[in-house]
């Protein structure tokens, strides 16, 4: 048996983030491992969705696009995210959703390089980044083409011919995080444009956009952001690029002067063009409300403490003998996101089970249970009582049951 260096207590004491979790409105007996798939609601989102509601929209109308700075909200939001994944203002814009992002980038992208016909990216890829590659090639005829190289060496299957390489940093399923740097720095070598993915990057760790000189990025805000259901997505553009970036959804919010009403398109030369039509105002506020969590904290700090909860979990899991039942799936700590991978043919019904004990975390077919460490709110406590939890459902197999057998529509 292996004994404790610290208790769960000791490496709360000491947790410079222990504070943070008074900023969230978490539902009581609940651990929440899931926070890599839907953060949690901050208690300053919950006050501005009302105040965006009753007073801004309820009392003072249309007037709220300037006196409330509606208008400028999409830019305002994107700095603030800017600041979290090292890009300097002006270069983010918050819009749509990471789908629709993808087509704005890979068209733009695929302009910018007219004798390149190929978009690279990895075959374990979210799908619906590589659904919107797939949807783009239906559009633009043969001479286009998907190619899918292997995550383990991106460097070494990169070529000339490439004209866009898409990838997300860090693999949804094992949480494999890939080098931004160097990738990034071999395909420009040979002349490939970068589109960089931070679904599970963006509130999670520190990411230097500005300083690996990536040309294009887009993220969600729903995840470590804490944004909400279906929250705005971003985008980021390379200021370098943004003279000649060209996306095709040409709306009227990316227009040069929207409310000069020309009959002409006339394409803004900055990352605002990324915007197509009218803003979500509601979800935009709750989303720039929630980043104010990030205001005094360091996404190192954020870093660190994810790396001790899930060292702690790896060492609880030991204890518990969680590995006589259970394969870890993901890469070591240093090489992966916030998040760990477990695999077992029953990890649907083990998840439903731990659920109804009041842990959640989640299930990515064919066989992962997903553990996700937020930093912002999860205490060590929590991975104990979690872990103790998990061993129980394993020895007694309570997954066997029928309740947690049955497949819902969300997984
Ligand atoms: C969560 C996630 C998405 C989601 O895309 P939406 O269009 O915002 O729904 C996309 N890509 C990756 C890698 C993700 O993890």
């Amino acid at each position: 048996m292996i004994n404790k260096v610290f208790s769960a207590k000791q490496l709360d004491d000491k947790d410079p983030l222990r504070h943070v979790v008074s900023q969230f409105a978490l539902p009581p007996d609940t651990i929440y491992l899931d926070g890599n798939s839907l953060g949690p609601l901050p208690k300053a989102a919950e006050e501005r969705a009302r105040d965006v509601v009753t007073n801004q929209w309820g009392k003072d109308l249309i007037k709220s696009w300037n006196c409330h700075d509606w208008i400028r909200l999409p830019q305002k939001v994107g700095d603030k995210i800017g600041a979290l994944i090292g890009a300097e203002a002006g270069q983010v814009v918050s819009c749509d959703s990471i789908s629709i992002n993808l087509f704005k980038v890979l068209s733009a992208a695929l302009n910018m390089q007219p004798d390149k016909k190929v978009i690279a990216t990895t075959r374990d890829n979210f799908p619906t980044d590589i659904y919107m590659v797939q949807g783009l090639l239906t559009l633009l005829g043969d001479d286009y083409s998907i190619r899918y190289i292997d995550e383990g060496d991106i460097e070494g299957q990169l070529s000339d011919d490439i004209a866009v390489l898409m990838l997300t940093q860090v693999n949804f399923r094992s949480g494999f995080k890939l080098n931004m740097e160097t990738i990034t720095r071999q395909a420009q070598k040979l002349g490939i444009l970068t589109l960089w993915d931070l679904a599970h990057s963006a509130g999670a760790f520190p990411v230097e956009l500005d300083k690996c000189n990536v040309d294009f990025a887009v993220g969600c805000t729903y995840k470590y952001l804490n944004g909400g259901p279906g929250a705005p997505a971003f985008v980021y553009v390379a200021q370098r690029h943004q003279q000649q970036y060209r996306q095709p959804l040409s709306g009227w919010m990316g227009h040069q002067s929207p409310f000069a009403f020309t009959p002409d398109y006339e394409a803004d030369d900055s990352v605002s063009q990324n915007l197509c039509g009218t803003p979500g105002i509601l979800s935009m506020s709750v989303l720039d409300a929630a980043l104010s969590v990030f205001d005094d904290i360091s996404l190192k700090a954020i870093d660190e403490k994810s790396k001790k909860l899930q060292a702690f979990f790896a060492a609880e899991g030991k204890r518990a003998g969680l590995c006589d039942y259970m394969d870890i799936v993901s890469p070591p700590i240093e090489n992966r996101g916030s998040q760990v991978a477990l695999s077992h043919p029953e990890a649907y019904a083990i998840c439903q089970a731990w659920i109804a004990k009041g842990v959640i975390a989640d299930f990515r077919a064919p066989n992962i249970l997903r553990i996700g460490f937020a930093p912002l709110y999860l205490s060590f406590e929590d991975i104990e009582v979690a872990v103790s939890k998990l061993a129980d459902i394993m020895q007694k197999k309570t997954y066997e049951k029928a309740e947690f057998q049955r497949k819902q529509h969300v997984t």
